[in-house]
């Protein structure tokens, strides 16, 4: 037993030490391991396959809409990444730079990419000339790397991996469009299959991407009170397209600048599923995400036909469900802690008597209800109980955020709401950079976003008391 309890007192309660927890949770569910490269993590088997999942189904969403798969060079002539000047400015500070090759000092310096616009936008003023190459809806699987000084598993690292869509449009409308389009896929991905709902919105002037005409935002709430910019999409307008000339003969044969988005989401998101859902056992994985959705533990394995009888119920339930058993040779009250911390969403235990009476029973991981069945019809209940879990899950997440919520009227209310309240804070904004700026300073919190659900809180701008223009989602965010 002492071992046993070795396992759970590993982690930090949550309510004692969020970030604490988190590290504890990211080590003993094997997501990462830290590696002699500072500020680069090393994911694991364990945080890979729930990354491929997340490639998986986004790619095929992305697909749906027509975007095709490229990949670019990683690195950047500094040339290249000097054509657009607001986005060489935002990028520089975080560039990595390679001198030399070899020994030889190279005649231009190349960054490691931090992100690939640049690449994109060369590209495209070479093949796109006519109306009929248009539009274009690439995006590519890959890495970046930004010189971090801080850095937090998933959260901030100094090279992660992500996806960044690049496409580029005849028309202004119909680049805005992909805009929104992409935010909603993102959306919808996070919610139905992260079970984590998301407010979506746009990003102030200060907020936004540099270079970019406007930003939009998915949000959430994380369990600890701090909000996490999600995944964002970028409309560029024709800024790029002018800073790297990308033009193409309409149908009048005119001459006409194309139009561009961009848009990304990272391993960042894989941080948001373990501070939305995890609990002080570890993580808890939705089941359309979790790269193993069942864990079957046999007890007294020993016993004649348990081990058979589990390796039968796997052969049977691998062909709707991605399952294991654990056959090792620890004690099933390990085997217990062990799927519990690392997320697994059900586990069948089945026993001698289990045996006798043709029945399982499964062990819901969120909420450890337990649940007996038939083995007649173990893959329709299992089936059941997954779809409940994953609807509950983000029913929680939901009502989580709700309950921190709040609204501020005037500032004292929003600083007394920032300081004791962790959240998100609803509050008017007059338009002024000036007021987001004294709000960061005095508060640390930012905006969030300019949801597209508008509501009226109150007439005035919460910081300057100017009539407001718009509502603002604050909060503190990682
Ligand atoms: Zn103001």
């Amino acid at each position: 037993m002492a071992k046993e309890k070795k396992l759970v007192e590993a982690i930090t309660s949550m309510e004692e030490d969020f970030a604490q927890w988190y590290t504890d949770v990211v080590k003993k569910a094997e997501l990462i391991e830290y590696s002699n490269v500072k500020g680069c993590m090393i994911l694991r088997p364990n945080g890979y396959a729930i990354w491929e999942n997340i490639q998986k189904e986004l790619d095929r969403r992305f697909k749906e809409t027509g975007v095709e798969n490229v990949y670019m060079p990683l690195f950047i002539p500094e040339s290249l990444l000097q054509r657009e000047k607001d986005h060489v400015e935002g990028f520089a500070p975080e560039v990595a730079w390679v001198t030399h090759g070899g020994m030889e000092p190279l005649q231009e310096r190349l960054c490691v990419r931090p992100t690939s616009e640049t690449l994109f936008c060369d590209m495209y003023s070479n093949i796109i000339q006519s109306y009929r190459d248009l539009p274009k809806l690439y995006n590519q699987w890959c890495s970046v790397v930004r010189w971090e000084k801080t850095t937090r598993p998933f959260l901030r690292s100094m090279e992660f991996l992500w996806q960044e869509g690049h496409t580029a449009h005849a028309t202004e409308e119909e680049a805005e469009e992909r805009t929104i389009q992409m935010l909603n896929v993102y959306a919808d991905f996070c919610e139905q299959i992260l079970a984590i709902p998301m407010i979506k919105g746009k990003k102030t002037d200060k907020e936004k991407f540099a270079g970019a005409h406007s930003t939009y935002t998915i949000e959430a709430l994380m369990h600890d009170g701090k909000a996490l910019q999600s995944g964002t999409s970028h409309n560029f307008g024709d800024g790029f397209a002018h800073a790297f000339d990308i033009q193409y003969t309409d149908k009048d044969n005119k001459l006409q600048y194309v139009h561009q988005t961009s848009w990304g989401m990272s391993t960042r998101i894989i941080g948001a599923i373990i501070m939305v859902h995890g609990d002080d056992s570890g993580l808890v994985l939705p089941p359309r995400i979790a790269p193993v959705q069942v864990m079957i533990v046999p007890i007294a394995q020993h016993k004649e036909g348990v081990l058979n009888k589990a390796y039968e119920l796997r052969d049977r339930l691998a062909k709707s469900f991605s399952v294991k058993v654990d056959d090792s040779d620890k004690s099933p009250g390990w085997k217990f802690s062990e799927q519990e911390m690392r997320g697994i969403p059900t586990r069948i235990e089945i026993g001698p008597k289990d045996l006798e009476a043709n029945q399982a029973v499964i062990v819901r991981r969120d909420t450890r209800e337990k649940i007996v069945v038939s083995l007649d019809e173990i893959e329709t209940k299992l089936a059941q109980v997954q779809e409940t879990m994953q609807q509950e899950m983000l029913e929680r997440a939901r009502a989580h955020r709700d309950a921190h919520t709040y609204q501020a009227a005037n500032y004292e209310e929003f600083k007394e709401l920032i300081a004791n309240k962790p959240g998100f804070v609803k509050a008017m904004w007059c338009g002024d950079e000036a007021c987001e700026l004294k709000i960061k300073e005095e508060t640390t919190a930012t905006s969030r976003c300019m949801p597209f659900e508008q509501e009226h809180v109150a007439d005035t701008c919460v910081c300057c008391g100017k009539p407001a223009k718009t509502m603002v989602y604050w909060g503190k965010a990682y």
